[in-house]
């Protein structure tokens, strides 16, 4: 397997940085997780097949997380997609993603499809399986507004890749990212801590419980990515691919 960072900005393009979106591939599996803004263009600059992808996990519905569904599902529609597509995320999706696609391109959420589209809610803890990937949310803590928030533990071709999405430090953190292939850590802050997300020295002192094969930090505001070159731990850029 394969995991391409198309985007792993935070929601204001700090460093330059694109807006969530990890592309991951295998034998089978082909799906993104997050489709924030910018992540249309972001897909299109790194040379990547659209109308490969089945299915999109959405962590929460937030701008840098989110709202770049309209302009792949216009892009989807345009380019005569044919392959059916899964969009997958908290509970609300369905609505939530109708609101944004209005709000963007009015009438857009009423055009029928010319490909099978189905937009699945799913809730904490409930495992479920979209072809050869098998997904298991967790519940994060992220604020007041664009939740709920979930975590995904994604297992697909023997491996397991789990992605904190934007939380502050919770103890399910811990059964999400436990021993996994490729742990995605949100490190907002160095040591700074802020409300709803995470900081690099949080997550470092729960490290030894969590236990990650591999670690890779994103979401990092102007506070990190000053200190890149000093930190003992791989961080995210966008465009960069790792095997899994
Ligand atoms: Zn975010
Ligand atoms: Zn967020």
């Amino acid at each position: 397997m394969q995991v391409q960072f198309v985007g792993c900005g935070d929601a204001f393009g700090s460093g330059g940085r694109l807006n969530t979106c990890f592309h991951v591939t295998g034998d089978a599996a082909n799906f993104l997780i997050d489709c924030g803004a910018s992540s249309l263009p972001a897909l299109k600059h790194a040379s990547i097949d659209r109308g490969a992808i089945d299915l999109i996990l959405i962590t929460h519905f937030h701008g840098d997380h989110f709202a770049g569904l309209p302009f792949f599902l216009l892009d989807a529609q345009f380019s005569a997609r044919t392959r059916p597509l899964v969009i997958a995320g908290p509970q609300g999706i369905e609505t939530r993603l109708k609101q944004v696609m209005e709000a963007l391109f009015e009438n857009s959420s009423k055009t029928a499809q010319k490909f099978a589209l189905s937009v699945v809610s799913l809730k904490p803890e409930q495992q479920r399986t979209f072809g050869a990937v098998t997904v298991t949310p967790f519940p994060v803590i992220h604020g007041e507004s664009g939740g709920p928030f979930l975590a995904y533990r994604v297992e697909a071709e023997g491996r397991v890749l789990a992605y904190t999405a934007d939380t502050e430090w919770t103890e399910t953190l811990v059964p999400l990212g436990r021993n996994a292939d490729l742990f995605i850590a949100e490190a907002y802050t160095y040591e700074r801590a802020i409300k709803n997300h995470l900081s690099l020295k949080t997550l470092e002192a729960h490290l030894g419980d969590i236990r990650p094969k591999r670690l890779i930090l994103t979401h990092m505001s102007d506070d990190m990515l000053s200190r890149l070159n000093a930190l003992p731990h791989v961080a995210a850029s966008d465009g960069m691919v790792v095997e899994l």
